[in-house]
Order: C-alpha cells, then sequence, then structure tokens
C-alpha cells in the first residue's frame, strides 16, 4: 500500500514524463487532487508533499474543508461538481475557481456572492461533450454565448473549459478530448486569456493532455479508492 506521498510523487513523475514526450512544459499542467469524501488528515499529508490544488464536488463539504485549511499558505480550492442555485454562496465564498458552471443564472449568483475583499472567482464553462452519455454541462454549440456574457460579469474570471467525458458502447473518449481541444481554440480566438482546458481523470489524463488539457484532476490516483458512506 502506498502512501499518499507517494502517490503524488509518481503522479508527478508520470505528468513530466508524459510531457516531454509531447513536448509539453510540465510547468504547463496544473495537477488538481481531488479530494471529496476523504479526510482533511490525507488532505494535509497531501498538502505537506508540496500539492497546493484541491477539488472538491460537495459545496457544503468544500466550505468545511477550507475552513479547517486556513492556515495553509497557498492551499488553493476548486469546486468541481454539480452546483444548485442555493449552494452558491459556499462556493463563492470559499473556493478559488469553479470548474461546473453550466448557466447564466449560477454565474449571475456567483458573482453578486462573491466578497469584496477577494478577487474574482475563475471560473470554466462545463461541456456536455458526450452527448447522451452524461448530463452535465452545456452543448458545445451554446459555448461562446454563454462565455460572452459571463465574461461580463464583474466578480467571475472566465479562465476557459472543463469536461467529463465519458466513454460509452457508441464512442470511446478520444474523439471527445479532440473536441474540447477544437472547442477551447474556437474561444480562445474570442477571449484569448480563457485558455485553460480541465478534463482528464485518474484513467485517461495522459490522453487528456495530449488533446491540450492544462488541468487534470485526479483523485483516485492520489488519495485511493472513495468511500462514499458519508453522501448517502
Ligand atoms: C471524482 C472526480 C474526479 C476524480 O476522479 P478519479 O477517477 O478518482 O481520478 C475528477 N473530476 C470530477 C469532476 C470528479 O467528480
Amino acid at each position: 500500500m502506498n502512501t499518499i506521498a507517494e502517490r503524488l510523487q509518481s503522479a508527478y513523475q508520470q505528468i513530466a514524463q508524459q510531457c516531454t514526450k509531447l513536448g509539453s512544459k510540465p510547468a504547463d499542467v496544473q495537477l488538481i487532487a481531488v479530494s471529496k469524501t476523504k479526510a482533511v488528515a490525507d488532505i494535509l499529508s497531501a498538502y505537506q508533499s508540496g500539492q497546493r490544488h484541491f477539488g472538491e464536488n460537495y459545496p457544503q463539504e468544500l466550505a468545511e474543508k477550507a475552513v479547517a485549511l486556513s492556515q495553509q499558505e497557498g492551499i488553493c480550492w476548486h469546486f468541481i461538481g454539480p452546483l444548485q442555485s442555493n449552494k452558491t454562496k459556499l462556493v463563492a465564498e470559499h473556493a478559488t475557481w469553479c470548474h461546473s458552471l453550466d448557466r447564466l443564472k449560477i454565474a449571475s449568483r456567483l458573482s453578486a456572492q462573491r466578497p469584496e475583499q477577494l478577487p474574482p472567482l475563475k471560473v470554466l464553462l462545463q461541456v456536455n461533450i458526450s452527448g447522451e452519455a452524461s448530463k452535465a454541462g452545456i452543448n458545445p454549440d451554446q459555448v461562446l454565448a454563454l462565455a460572452t456574457e459571463v465574461a461580463a460579469l464583474p466578480g467571475l474570471e472566465l479562465k476557459g473549459l472543463m469536461a467529463i467525458p465519458a466513454p460509452d458502447a457508441h464512442e470511446p473518449v478520444e474523439p471527445a478530448f479532440a473536441r474540447m481541444q477544437q472547442l477551447s481554440l474556437a474561444l480562445r480566438a474570442i477571449l484569448p486569456q480563457a485558455k485553460e482546458l480541465s478534463m482528464g481523470m485518474s484513467d485517461d489524463w495522459p490522453l487528456a493532455l495530449k488533446y491540450g488539457a492544462t488541468m487534470i484532476r485526479l483523485g483516485t490516483a492520489i488519495f485511493g479508492a472513495r468511500n462514499y458512506e458519508r453522501h448517502e
């Protein structure tokens, strides 16, 4: 059984190797350690091994952990789960990033609820790139319109796109990653600052890097298997 520190070091090494293979720079890839359902002590182990970016799926859980670990300098919270309008305040107050924005109504609330003393919340639009295989996210043909509206909100900073391509009987994951890369390029043509592309999880991140991912979200590969009991 490997420790969190060992798994992290191994992930950093594998990411560096994959970047070398692809001719890209490891410094341009952000590893987000997805800590949902994991204990604060586990997050602290990862922090002490040098990890600073953490991803959470549940607003309440993110807020509790952010408060518990608020003394850890430079720690950065990414909200990556589905977001209902009655939970936007928790994300606006405790996260630095929100990857799962898919509606103007949620965007307006996050913008209005972002505390004035904090910099704008960095947001990514979640795209439903696998059609029927997943429900969350906007359709690819709605991206540019929503991006333009979100970019105008004062409490938010639009940084790019996110997707969770789901392989299914009809299609493997690779064409979905390729479509996301094209969409990201189209977005950057109108909003150059929106250059981040959050895609790739424990099982498919090397392929995501091949198609231009700048943020990869690894849970199991860092913290081991999850126990969902506390959310059921
Ligand atoms: C849980 C989750 C991850 C991490 O998944 P692993 O397969 O454990 O790496 C990444 N992104 C999102 C949106 C998630 O919900």
